[in-house]
């Protein structure tokens, strides 16, 4: 129970708090409204002064004075005043990592995407003619030339084209898919799930192991619009498996003149094979085979903006575009710029320029060299134990399970700090460092850090701790 003493103490000490008005009219706080705006100091304040009434109650000792309080409200002021979305280096390995953001852009698309944003642009105009274009005409020219496809749309993400072409092309009928495509991507988007709501009825075939062409033929009624298949982009299924070739599939729907489509996932326009990526399909391929329209996103190992990419024939794409959905889902000309861009450097086949596409064509020998030279500065700090070890990066992002990228990793350990306490400090680092934890160890993959400047901040984030802790 309190003593009457110590009540009367924080009665005092509460009493010493200054006002908020009082605070605001001081030159410093004044000075700080200015530069941030007068709303943003008050709601530092008023927070500043209620922590320091709740620190009162529970301590009648706590110390008071004018400096002290400002000094949090300028600290507490401009914390609140940073970006809630900022950068991060991402020493995961994981290149296409959902949580921070997938494909970093390429800086051209970024350059491209300033210009057209801040000035006024033909995005809906066709300069030849005086009239009124579409905003799909940008990207679909390109994606004629890189794929030979017929034609694209363009829409919010992979998962809304899928909706959508679900919606349009099979509402109130049936489409049929194998049981071992029923997949789940991480964030919610489930097959069964987008095809329910897109008012499309699955008509699941085949078993989750084994699904044959004939399981296809059997179900196909006069209820049937579309052979759907999907690439079970983050899980494998090993052992006694089967699943029909795309080629026969195409068969199958030409003989009974349905449209087949395929979700590509990821959308890899290049073949990646070579660098050990061995399990994605190529877009171009399934365009090839005569898939009638395909579907991927734009910033997985494209590399591009978010964004979902139909491709395909002609007729059917314009049957999509037609939907009133399509304005709902359709994208900004941010989108359309950055990935113009993108495209264009495919075009090119400059992809040292494609951040995603450098990250998975770097040889092991160079993230190698990169991890020995700043491992050895990093083993000159007081308190840190350093090793270069092989490991694996991962394209991640919903491609390629089960494979991954060789690497050479630097792995931490500290004298008196857990590896934990060593990841919880670099993500607090501005900007923040996320790293991952193998055994006990933190372990940092440069694969995907992306300049040496990067690499620079890794280095100066260490010597922070290390002075911290020595
Ligand atoms: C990632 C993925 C999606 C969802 O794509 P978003 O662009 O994230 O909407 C859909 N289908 C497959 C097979 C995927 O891999």
């Amino acid at each position: 129970m309190d003593t009457p003493t110590e009540s009367d103490r924080i009665r005092t000490l509460l009493r010493r708090i200054p006002a908020v008005e009082a605070l605001l009219n001081r030159g410093p706080l004044q000075e700080l409204a200015k530069r941030l705006g007068r709303q943003q100091v008050v709601n530092a304040t008023r927070a500043v002064l209620e922590n320091l009434r709740e620190k009162v109650k529970e301590d009648s000792r706590a110390a008071i004075t004018l400096e002290s309080i400002e000094k949090k409200i300028l600290a507490a002021a401009e914390a609140a005043a940073e970006p809630s979305l900022r950068p991060v280096i991402n020493a995961t390995g994981v290149i296409l990592h959902t949580n921070l953001g997938r494909a970093p852009l390429p800086r051209a698309a970024l350059a491209h995407l300033a210009k057209v944003a801040t000035e006024y642009s033909n995005l809906e105009y066709e300069l030849d003619l005086g009239e009124r274009g579409k905003r799909d005409a940008h990207t679909a020219r390109l994606f004629s030339q890189l794929l030979g496809a017929e034609t694209a749309l363009v829409v919010n993400n992979n998962a809304a084209a899928v909706f959508l072409a679900l919606n349009t092309l099979a509402e109130g009928a049936e489409v049929i898919v194998s049981r071992g495509e029923l997949v789940e991507i991480g964030g919610s988007f489930r097959i069964p799930d987008i095809c329910a709501k897109s008012g499309a009825a699955l008509r699941e075939v085949g078993t989750t192991n084994r699904t044959r062409v004939s399981d296809y033929a059997s179900a196909i009624t006069e209820r049937t619009r579309l052979l759907l298949r999907v690439h079970p982009s983050n899980f494998r299924i090993t052992g006694f498996t089967e699943r029909p070739a795309l080629r026969e599939l195409v068969d199958l729907a030409r003989k009974h003149n349905l449209p087949l489509m395929e979700d590509l996932g990821s959308g890899c326009l290049v073949d990646l094979a070579p660098f050990g990526l061995r399990e994605e399909s190529v877009v171009s391929e399934s365009l090839k085979a005569g898939v009638n329209v395909v579907t991927f996103s734009g910033d997985k190992l494209l590399g591009g903006p978010q964004a979902g990419i139909l491709l395909g024939q002609r007729d059917l794409l314009s049957r999509i575009r037609k939907n009133p959905l399509f304005r709902a889902l359709r994208v900004d000309k941010l989108t359309i710029a950055a990935l113009e861009a993108t495209i264009s450097l495919y075009l090119r086949e400059d992809y040292t320029a494609i951040p995603t596409q450098r990250m998975i064509r770097a040889p092991v020998e160079e993230i190698a060299e990169r991890a020995r030279q700043l491992g050895e500065r990093l083993r000159a700090l007081e308190g840190f134990s350093i090793s270069v070890q092989d490991g694996e990066s991962a394209a991640g992002g919903g491609s390629t399970p089960g494979q991954s990228l060789p690497t050479r990793l630097i792995a931490v350990t500290h004298r008196t700090r857990t590896a934990q306490e060593l990841a919880n400090a670099l993500r607090k680092n501005r900007p923040p460092i996320i790293a991952r934890i193998e055994e006990d160890q933190l372990v940092l993959d440069l694969r995907t850090v992306l300049d040496p400047e990067q690499e620079e901040e890794i280095f100066r984030a260490f010597q922070r701790l290390s002075a911290n802790v020595a």
